[in-house]
């Protein structure tokens, strides 16, 4: 479909000048290396660089990579029925949840893909992938559309070429832009999921951004959180995907990078998302006691509320009692149970093995025995209480 039929029309070329013009923002460009270029100029940024797990802000190509770092690019064998929506596609069900997409410059140029690697490639969308920028700005100081540019033009491939970083993303006032209707790079590596292979989710789903500080702080819009379920429905739709594929990158990319992202539960976007498309979605039952620790949960890639009160109290715990939780746990509580809290727990059973450790480790009964999974009475230990 040809830019002319969209009446709203806004191209993202000058937006760099319109970031610029704020002494607090300095848009960091990565290197080939994924080493940026220079520091952002705000201080709470420094403190987060480009891989710690807690966004995409600044990331070098690389890590937004997976599998298709190296990947041979072959454009020549590009199947003449791509199995990929279309653009057009995606606009009307966007515009059907009342969303009219800001289109940006190249959103349906092949190069980008090419760039990526991924041209040809005959992969489809099987998921829907709910991010946050996470900049390290706190949102009171977040301008609109803070990594806009660094989506568009600041992540490389190897020979230095851009590649786009997502599909959608959702400035802080609500607004919408369609980045790219091909596909990109915006998951890196991350868990087998659906029957898509580890680390190439970046072939097999959408990427919506959502500008936000990250980390785990909930600082989203209502604005931002209303546009990002329907652009997510909007998706999910032009690739009749059920609400089960909507995902977040923690979901997929939490064991593997340590991903935080989304701030928020992914059962609260297929909430917001499942009625846009015209389903519901009961999320699992949740104890509302929050001394509650579902023990099901304590095994290896669960996630969801339980895994993160444990992970919370865990960490209370043992760093009250001087272990290095930043050594073994540096993503904090992420709601996924992989090789950190794994670690941590291990550490603290060794800890509490001084004095009586066999009373800690979880019993030969238990479904994922071993001093990495809690039993019940480290539970009780850390001032929970254990559920079924
Ligand atoms: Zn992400």
């Amino acid at each position: 479909m040809s830019l002319r039929r969209f009446p709203r029309l806004a191209v993202a070329t000058g937006l760099a000048v319109a970031v610029a013009g704020t002494s607090l923002v300095q848009v960091t460009f990565a290197n080939a290396s994924g080493v940026p270029a220079s520091a952002p100029a705000v201080a709470d940024a420094v403190a987060h660089g480009p891989d710690d797990g807690h966004g995409h802000f600044g990331a070098g190509g690389k890590s937004l990579a997976g599998d298709y770092w190296n990947a041979k690019s072959k454009p020549e064998t590009r199947a003449s029925v791509d199995a990929w929506p279309a653009a057009a596609t995606v606009v009307e069900r966007l515009r059907a949840h009342g969303i009219e997409p800001i289109l940006t410059e190249g959103y349906d140029d092949p190069k980008y893909e090419y760039n990526a690697r991924l041209a040809g490639s005959g992969t489809t969308p099987l998921a829907v992938m709910m991010h946050d920028t996470g900049t390290g700005v706190p949102a009171s100081r977040l301008q609109n559309t803070h990594s806009l540019n660094w989506i568009l033009k600041g992540v490389k491939n190897s020979d230095g070429k851009v590649v786009r970083a997502c599909h959608f993303y959702v400035a802080r006032d609500g607004s919408v832009y369609f980045i790219y209707a091909r596909r990109t790079w915006h998951a890196g590596a991350g868990d087998s999921m659906f029957g898509i292979p580890a680390n190439k989710m970046n072939g097999y789903s959408y990427g919506i951004e959502i500008e936000s500080q990250g980390a785990s702080v909930q600082d989203l819009t209502q604005p931002q959180i209303d546009a990002a379920a329907k652009v997510a429905a909007a998706a999910l739709e032009a690739s009749q995907l059920p609400i089960e594929r909507q995902i977040d990158h923690k979901l997929y990319a939490g064991r593997v990078q340590g991903k935080v992202d989304t701030a928020y539960d992914l059962n609260m976007w297929r909430s917001l998302t499942a009625p846009a498309i015209g389903t519901t979605y009961t999320a699992p039952y949740v104890s509302p006691n929050p001394k509650h620790i579902s023990m099901a949960k304590m095994k290896w890639a669960a996630s969801g509320t339980y895994v993160k009160r444990y992970q919370v109290a865990l960490r209370k715990y043992a760093k009250a009692r001087g272990i290095n939780i930043k050594k073994y746990n540096p993503s904090g509580a992420t709601g996924f149970y992989g090789s950190e809290t794994r670690r941590l727990t291990k550490e603290l059973h060794v800890f509490l093995g001084k004095r009586a450790w066999r009373n800690y480790v979880a019993t030969r009964k238990s479904t994922k025995p071993g001093l990495g999974y809690p039993a019940n009475k480290l539970i009780k230990k850390i001032g929970m209480t254990p559920i079924a």
